[in-house]
């Protein structure tokens, strides 16, 4: 595939999938175009099968099964499709002077400040009591109304400019406006939505618009929720090449889920037992004697995993961020990060040499630009991503995945041939033979 020819499909897809239930939805519509089906179906699996399970609507696997057994271990290449965002309240309109608002609460790290006067969107799911759904998407079409956080002019703005950059603006202070008029009345008139049913909703306030070509060479692409759809888009494509070709030698796998930006809780995030059920489930459709919990607990331990998730690029303006000699580069190609983590790797899941060893066999055997970096400059900051929860089951991970300016912003900037060159590293770990990967 060209570059070109990945970028406009990696576009179509942020602009589809602007929540995570929106990408996995999204997702599934690659899938079973390429002819993956519902892993519930099946009775048995057999080399080059292609399924898929989803969780909760938000958390998605997908495999193509490998000429071994998937008992001996599967190629995972894992990312999430949630984002930093605004999410509204359980009971979130109020009216304050003669404007009514959406009440939001905060949804990953973000710089509130960034949320100001920028146009939004409105994305979600109602649950009414009787169980019936109500999606709305509010923001995106063209003829659309946007949503706005309004700031303080810079005439009366004093006040708030000498403030610290993060006492700016209140957390509680960062609602939507939701109009002037009767919101309640427009929401039962053009959703049949009650007041009550916003208490069983799941209503994300994300950046209107979509991704956009970047700078005269049009070398970078602006997005919102780069982190880490661009990677999850990458390991999906890498995956629907994989199924089109032979069956590969080992069962091959991607996951796309959901809660990584609040620490990857929940049933859905990936400190779950969402992986480790549904490798059973393929173990139980390859064997005649059922998935025993022996042969799981090994399939998991001789696993191999990219966490596919991105990384700070560094930033010309902004040096003091960078360990130098060890930032990952804008146009460099993607990035593997041997440990994340904090200060003196708190958190970190530290990849062992062997693997990153493999790793560089099979990326430089391909012809792969790629780069290794690290999380920034020591006791900055930090950050981690799912590597440490897969890393639990005792299969070898390694971060790798695209680099990032501005990542968490509501508009991040990827460089286009880094989202490609991605792809082309995802898929060749998943074509390596076994012998380039054996440790
Ligand atoms: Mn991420
Ligand atoms: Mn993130």
């Amino acid at each position: 595939m060209t570059q070109e020819k990945y970028v406009a499909g990696y576009r179509a897809f942020l602009t589809q999938g602007k929540t995570e239930r929106k990408a996995y939805e999204a997702a599934v519509r690659l899938l079973e175009k390429a002819g993956f089906k519902p892993l519930s179906g099946k009775k048995k699996l057999k080399a080059g099968d292609r399924v898929y399970r989803g969780y909760h609507g938000k958390t998605l696997f997908a495999a193509v099964i490998g000429k071994a057994p998937t008992a001996q271990g599967l190629r995972v290449v894992g990312g999430h499709t949630d984002a930093p965002r605004l999410d509204l309240k359980p009971n979130p309109l109020y009216t304050k002077g003669d404007v009514t608002f959406f009440d939001t609460h905060m949804y990953g790290g973000i710089k509130k400040v960034q949320w100001l006067v920028l146009p939004l969107a409105l994305y979600g799911t109602v649950v009414k009591k009787d169980g019936t759904k109500v999606d709305i998407a509010v923001g995106d079409n063209p003829d659309d109304p946007v949503f706005l956080i309004s700031d303080i002019l810079p005439h009366f703005g004093k006040e708030q400019q000498e403030k610290p950059l993060k006492d700016a603006v209140a957390a509680e202070d960062l609602d939507v406006i939701a109009g002037l008029g009767d919101i309640e009345a427009l929401l039962k008139e053009q959703y049949g939505v009650e007041k009550d049913d916003l208490l069983s909703a799941e209503l994300e306030i994300v950046p209107a618009g979509a991704p956009r070509e970047t700078g005269l060479d049009r070398a970078l692409l602006a997005a919102y929720g780069h982190d880490d759809r661009v990677c999850a888009y990458a390991g999906l494509s890498a995956l629907l090449e994989t199924a089109a070709g032979k069956p590969p030698a080992k069962t091959c796998a991607v996951v796309l889920c959901d809660k990584e930006e609040i620490g990857s809780v929940g049933a859905s995030g990936m400190d779950s037992t969402f992986f480790e059920n549904t490798v059973a489930e393929l173990i139980e459709r390859e064997t005649t004697c059922g998935a025993r919990d022996i042969d799981v607990r090994r399939a998991l331990e001789a696993s191999q995993m990219l966490s596919a998730d991105v990384c700070a690029a560094s930033d010309p303006h902004f040096p003091n961020a960078d360990s130098i000699g060890n930032a990952a580069r804008l146009g460099h190609g993607p990035c593997a990060i041997k440990y994340t983590g904090a200060a003196s790797k708190s958190g970190a899941n530290d990849a062992r040499a062997e693997f990153v060893a493999a790793m560089r066999r099979v990326l430089d055997d391909a012809g792969i630009p790629w780069q290794m970096g690290e999380l920034g400059r020591a006791e900055k900051g930090g950050g981690g991503t799912i590597a440490k929860f897969m890393a639990r089951f005792g299969m070898d991970v390694l971060d790798f995945g695209t680099p990032l300016l501005n990542m968490h912003a509501p508009w991040e900037l990827a460089a286009k041939e880094d989202c490609y060159n991605t792809q082309r590293a995802y898929r060749a770990f998943f074509a390596a033979s076994e012998a380039a990967l054996r440790l």
